[in-house]
């Protein structure tokens, strides 16, 4: 499974590591990971996502080395680079602006990935299991099968990936696999409470203050079986808060008994709404993100819809409900 991406690694010497766009723990933590196993092995790696870092990934890049395209240098820094690799993302439209950077240049580029419906043509090697619970489990595999050693960064890095996935082992993909990843990612020095408490556990006041106006917006449709809240920019911009800071809302709506499904309705401009949809089983998140031109998992999703929110929640409504045939 790896010898394409091991020839791959062999063939060059400067590499940009990058992720989807709003990237999450799995994408920053399998980047991270990735980036301090490939220095191990002398080659020059620079990590550039389309969108900046989540504060409370911070904790993962300590001198800042992650690097946003966009900032003055990121062109120059594009033209030293050989080959890219690119993880926890499998089509053009959710790896953003990068993608034009990397197409522009023809950079050789593998990816390794976790979702469904890899797109034809992204990658000229494409590793895509989607059976691993998150694209940090492949990398441990990767680093493995390459006999790397498990550093205190890596398995930390890596650690964070697996439990952003996974919910910290609670989601429908936490499997025998991904805990024994756990186990020896524990071994090699990861703290477990220390790591869910930096990933889950370091939300910001303005996510305190967002918290309410947001879960005020619920509403039942489908007999209880579908449940939506919303984030407008005012609510957002009223809490000082950040749109980074709507993260794990949807989980507390997934947990009402009798919901099947969760979608969260996001602005995140003017004219620009994101949804995230979360499945408790039922139906196929995956399906309906991919019928408004987005993607992710069958229990997990998102997709950015063009409009106005009423617009967009209005859209989703319909099909959603259509889907739980009401
Ligand atoms: P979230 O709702 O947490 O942003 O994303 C849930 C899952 O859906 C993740 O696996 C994410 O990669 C995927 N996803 C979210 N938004 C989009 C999107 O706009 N396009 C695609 N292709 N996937 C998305
Ligand atoms: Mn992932």
């Amino acid at each position: 499974m790896w010898n394409r991406i091991r020839n791959f690694i062999d063939t060059y010497d400067a590499f940009v590591v990058t992720s989807h766009i709003n990237p999450d723990g799995d994408a920053i933590g399998s980047e991270v990971a990735l980036a301090h196993f490939l220095r191990g092995l002398g080659k020059r790696v620079v990590i550039m996502n389309s969108s900046e870092t989540p504060d409370v990934l911070r904790f993962l890049d300590p001198n800042n080395d992650i690097r946003v395209t966009g900032e003055e240098d990121s062109r120059a820094i594009l033209d030293t680079m050989d080959a890219a690799i690119i993880v926890d993302v499998n089509n053009w439209e959710h790896l953003g602006n990068i993608g034009k950077a990397l197409q522009y240049r023809s950079l050789p580029r593998i990816c390794i990935d976790h979702h469904q419906g890899t797109v034809e043509g992204f990658a000229q090697h494409t590793v895509a299991d989607t059976t691993a619970a998150a694209t940090g489990l492949l990398i441990l595999e990767f680093i493995r099968d390459m006999k790397g050693t498990l550093t205190l960064p890596i398995a930390e890095a890596l650690y964070a990936a697996i439990i952003t996935d996974t919910g910290t082992f609670r989601f429908s993909n936490t499997d025998p696999r991904v805990l024994r990843a756990a186990a020896d990612l524990c071994e090699a020095g990861v703290n477990a409470f220390d790591m869910h408490r930096k990933v889950f556990g370091s939300k910001s006041w303005g996510a305190g203050r967002l918290l309410g106006p947001v879960l005020s917006t619920l509403e039942s449709e489908a007999g209880g079986k579908l449940a939506i809240i919303s984030a407008t920019l005012e609510m957002v911009n009223n809490a000082g808060a950040t749109y980074d800071d709507t993260d794990g809302f949807v989980d507390l709506v997934r947990a009402i008994k009798g919901v099947e499904l969760v979608v969260f309705v996001k602005e995140t401009g003017e004219g620009d709404v994101k949804v995230s949809l979360r499945s408790n089983g039922n139906v196929d998140a995956h399906m309906l993100a991919k019928h408004f031109g987005g993607g992710g998992h069958k229990m997990a999703s998102g997709m950015r819809i063009s409009g106005s929110m009423d617009h967009a929640i209005k859209e989703v409504t319909r099909t959603c409900k259509q889907m739980l045939g009401w």
